[in-house]
């Protein structure tokens, strides 16, 4: 029997996520399906066990659900207890294992598709968001030289710098001023608002990577990391490096990123011209 799996959302209309494993089930020759789900805002805990009970093998979770997700695992990985957010499930044996693949799906796309560097680097990230969090601790594990969380509201980015420790700072916005880092990453949510975010020009510099992690649109971010002469990404390598690494947990099998990703860039340009790449 053909093996289920699924993205859990609200909402998931837009999910590239389905369209991903199906190219990594082509790819790996395994049998299986993979469908977006609608869960009600008030009902993912029920939608969850339904999918269980009709068969579902694992699934994966994106907006708004992830700490929610967390909260119902009967055990989890230790990268998801540091992000305090889940966004793979597996189900087996009446139990539920969870995971969180976006902070090495970030550093894969990072390191292996972009061939940036991060170990001994001075990092800013920007957000206090659940992708911010999700990802610190697969950045701290690459050793940069320090991990600048800077967000709109200053505590938020305080509080997490201060429960990773070690080289996390946080602050402010304007706490950045005469500030460089080599890698800047926008872990916030104001690209899909095309908000732009207030930062000091001098953040921006040719020598910068500028990673977004929206992806399926340019967004203020983008621009002014363009206009500044410095490298830029969208997030559409981690959204198919996190999506690899739940596949693998899945499947054990693990697939083949860069013919994925070639195929989502030509899909993404033609279908999703000026849409929001919000969800997973
Ligand atoms: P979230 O928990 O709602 O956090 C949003 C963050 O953005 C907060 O830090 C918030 O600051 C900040 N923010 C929102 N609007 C802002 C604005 N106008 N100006 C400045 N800061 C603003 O969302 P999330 O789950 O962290 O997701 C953040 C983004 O990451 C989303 O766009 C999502 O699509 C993307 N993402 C991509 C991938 C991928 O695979 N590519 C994976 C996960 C997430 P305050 O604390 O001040 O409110």
């Amino acid at each position: 029997m053909t093996d289920r799996y699924a993205v859990f959302g609200n909402p998931i209309a837009h999910s590239l996520s389905p369209l991903i494993h199906r190219l990594f089930a082509q790819q790996t020759g395994q049998d299986l399906c993979y469908e977006a789900i609608l869960a009600p805002l008030d009902a993912f805990a029920a939608t969850v066990a339904r999918f269980i009970a009709e068969g579902g093998r694992g699934a994966n979770v994106t907006v708004p659900f992830k700490e929610e997700a967390f909260r119902l695992c009967d055990e989890t990985s230790p990268r998801a207890r540091l992000a305090q957010a889940v966004n793979t499930l597996v189900f087996n044996d009446g139990r539920i294992y969870g995971d969180n693949t976006d902070g090495i799906g970030l550093v894969r796309d990072l390191k292996h598709n972009l061939a940036a560097t991060i170990a001994g680097q001075h990092v800013l990230l920007l957000g206090a968001g659940g992708a911010a969090r999700g990802v610190i601790g697969p950045l701290l594990a690459e050793k940069p030289a320090e991990l600048f969380i800077a967000n709109r509201t200053a505590s938020r980015a305080e509080h997490l710098a201060a429960q990773f420790g070690g080289v996390c700072r946080g602050g402010s916005f304007a706490a950045l001023a005469g500030r460089r880092f080599s890698l800047v990453l926008n872990a916030t949510s104001a690209g899909l608002i095309n908000s732009p975010l207030p930062l000091p020009d001098d953040i921006f510099a040719p020598d910068v990577l500028a990673y977004e992690m929206v992806y399926g649109r340019t967004t203020p971010f983008m621009q002014r990391a363009q206009a500044a002469g410095c490298r830029v990404s969208d997030g559409l390598g981690m959204l198919v490096e996190q999506a690899a690494e739940a596949f693998f947990l899945w499947r054990g099998v693990r697939p083949e990123t860069a013919p994925v990703l070639a195929a989502l860039r030509s899909h993404t340009q033609s279908a999703h011209q000026g849409a929001s790449g919000v969800n997973s």
